[in-house]
């Protein structure tokens, strides 16, 4: 017999969700915490998403174009483009776009950061130093929020990944993608991705993957990790997430136009002789890129920002201000310390 209580009472505020809803569960008594899960995302659905992605690298990778490929938008509608000797002269700017998608009820606040005149002055050495910056000041600005009275509603505009664009036609990392992505790697989830991949044989992607990889461990850079699986995951999921690690740096290839080749219409680039498709996985990474990010990652990426980069920052600031207060402290008790012992003399003076 089921309790007044149970959620085996008539009103079953889930309907088809109802975890209690099988023909097993009809004559067992429960308290009915099973629905919890259900109680999260309804809440998390009702607040909506936000994700903050930056992507860096040097312009002309293809960066905007593969923006626009992954979340199917035109972010980019009133961009400035620029002559060679603006964009030598163009120290490197950091630009936002945010849009609002929706998906089947589910809202995603989507931001993009872009980074435009990276690596394209004449002299590029700190051309870090700018998205360094901005990342610090979304971390202070979260800190103060955070700090403050009303943290009800605090906005996150802290940088959750960095796609970092490495060029396929040069001999592996430049100085500049070492040095950018050392700066970085303890700030942000770095996501090396490797541009244009059309311009790659399969054997040159292979070839400058293991040799992208090798530098990376070589220069100590800590990448984005993929969180290990459990040891109860079934095969396939492990397989796939072996993939997905073997996948990195992602090759990818973007497009703004729709092509047409055997009947079939898709997002793609037209050559004289053939067609490439974005998201055929022969072609590239694409959809591996954008399952990670989107469909399979984008809660722990968020949580590793928060957890890890953020905790680091945090405990920086907390350190410094502990340290200003002791140094302060010092100051005043020396500054004390002179004052009675003028005081003091003056009395011995007197008598
Ligand atoms: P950004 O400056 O890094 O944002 O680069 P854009 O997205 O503006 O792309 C620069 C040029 O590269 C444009 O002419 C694009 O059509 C082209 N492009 C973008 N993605 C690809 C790609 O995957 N392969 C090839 N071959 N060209 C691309």
């Amino acid at each position: 017999m089921s309790s007044l209580d149970s959620p085996l009472s008539p009103s079953r505020p889930w309907g088809r969700f109802d975890p209690y809803d099988s023909a097993e569960d009809q004559d067992k008594e429960y308290v009915g915490f099973a629905t919890l899960p259900n109680q999260v995302h309804r809440k998390s659905v009702k607040k909506g998403f936000a994700f903050t992605l930056m992507v860096a690298g040097e312009s002309g990778l293809g960066k905007s174009t593969l923006v626009n490929s992954l979340f199917l938008t035109d972010l980019y509608k009133d961009r400035k483009m620029l002559n060679a000797e603006e964009r030598i002269s163009q120290t490197v700017e950091i630009t936002k776009h945010t849009v609002a998608i929706e998906e089947k009820g589910v809202k995603l606040k989507l931001t993009i950061v872009d980074t435009p005149g990276f690596g394209d002055a004449i002299n590029n050495t700190e051309s870090w130093r700018a998205v360094v910056d901005y990342i610090d000041q979304q971390f202070e600005q979260y800190f103060r929020d955070e700090s403050g009275l009303n943290r009800k509603n605090i906005q996150d505009n802290r940088v959750h990944c960095c796609l970092y664009f490495i060029s396929p036609f040069g001999h592996g990392l430049r100085p500049m993608d070492v040095e950018f992505m050392k700066m970085l790697h303890e700030k942000v989830n770095i996501v090396p991705v490797l541009a244009k991949a059309d311009s790659l044989t399969p054997l040159e992607i292979r070839k400058m993957k293991m040799k992208i990889r090798e530098e990376i461990e070589r220069f100590d850079i800590n990448i984005y990790q993929f969180p290990e699986c459990d040891s109860d995951e079934d095969e396939e999921f492990k397989l796939q997430h072996q993939e997905l690690k073997d996948s990195v740096p992602f090759t990818v290839i973007g497009s703004n136009v729709q092509v047409e080749s055997q009947g079939s219409r898709f997002r793609g680039r037209q050559y004289p002789w053939g067609v490439v498709e974005v998201e055929n996985p022969v072609h590239s990474d694409f959809l591996k890129l954008r399952n990670m990010l989107v469909r399979t990652h984008m809660q722990d990426l968020k949580d590793v920002t928060r957890e890890m980069h953020y905790e680091n920052y945090r405990a920086q600031c907390i350190q410094n201000m502990t340290r200003m207060v002791v140094r302060e402290r010092k100051r005043r008790n020396i500054i004390l310390k002179y004052y009675y012992y003028y005081i003091c003399h003056i009395k011995i003076w007197q008598k």
